[in-house]
């Protein structure tokens, strides 16, 4: 890695995807505007993101008709200071790509984060700027695999059994030097994480430890268990 794409701190900017329609939820708004606990999905992840130290920049990826703060589907979300609001894509890799294009510039840290993993703790997100202030090219959440993962073909028939103790699952907040992240992306190439953009351009990924709150929603018994946590704990 370069010494530009390390530069002196100068702040962190953070995407938070919101543009996904949810359909495994079968909700009939987008997922990230679904109630949970008393404020939408979106509303839970802007507040913990909003309260990183060092933050600069904070961009939120929305569904068409769904841009407006001030709108009806917005309600229970506490909108930040400073924040804005892009339009996302038919895919994730489309809609990261437009939050990209709105963070300040100068930002020198980026994370990009979905809305659906709406009860991520803040720990997670300071632990990834600080393994990118470290000198890592990109650095995503973890949890070891507690299943034994198979791969299989076209017809449901098992071609391989990699070895579990090699394996992850990651999460959100991901993040990376921004202007390595804005490289990554700017091939249009599309990918189901942030990391895999940039694993493709032959930089080195870190994974630091996960968080089991940090799950994503998508189906409704995510749903269910996210609101009984929300339920269940002492703050809002
Ligand atoms: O669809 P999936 O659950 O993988 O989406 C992960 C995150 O990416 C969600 O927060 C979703 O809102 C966001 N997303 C998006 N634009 C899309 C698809 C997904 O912002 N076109």
């Amino acid at each position: 890695m370069t010494d530009d794409a390390h530069a002196a701190p100068r702040g962190v900017g953070v995407v938070v995807v919101a543009a996904g329609s949810g359909q495994r939820l079968g909700a009939d708004v987008p997922k990230a505007f679904v109630d949970v606990g008393g404020r939408p999905m979106l509303g839970h992840a802007l507040a913990t993101a909003a309260a990183l130290p060092g933050l600069r920049s904070l961009v939120v990826v929305a569904p068409a008709g769904m841009g407006d703060p001030a709108g009806a589907g917005w309600r229970g979300v506490e909108p930040p200071p400073a924040l804005r609001v892009v339009e996302g894509a038919a895919d994730r890799s489309g809609s990261v790509a437009a939050g990209l294009a709105a963070v300040d510039d100068g930002c020198d840290v980026v994370l990009v984060h979905d809305a659906a993993r709406c009860l991520t703790p803040l720990a997670v997100f300071e632990r990834v700027v600080a393994a990118v202030r470290a000198g890592a090219d990109g650095v995503v959440p973890g949890l070891a695999v507690v299943d034994t993962v198979k791969t299989v073909d076209a017809g449901g028939f098992v071609t391989g059994t990699p070895d579990r103790a090699g394996l992850r699952a990651v999460q959100t907040p991901q993040g990376f030097p921004l202007a390595l992240l804005r490289a990554a992306h700017a091939s249009g190439q599309v990918a189901t994480d942030d990391a895999a953009l940039v694993e493709r351009t032959g930089h080195r990924v870190l994974v630091v430890e996960g968080d089991a709150l940090a799950f994503k929603v998508t189906t409704p018994e995510d749903l269910e268990r996210a609101t009984r946590l929300v339920a269940g704990r002492d703050h809002p």
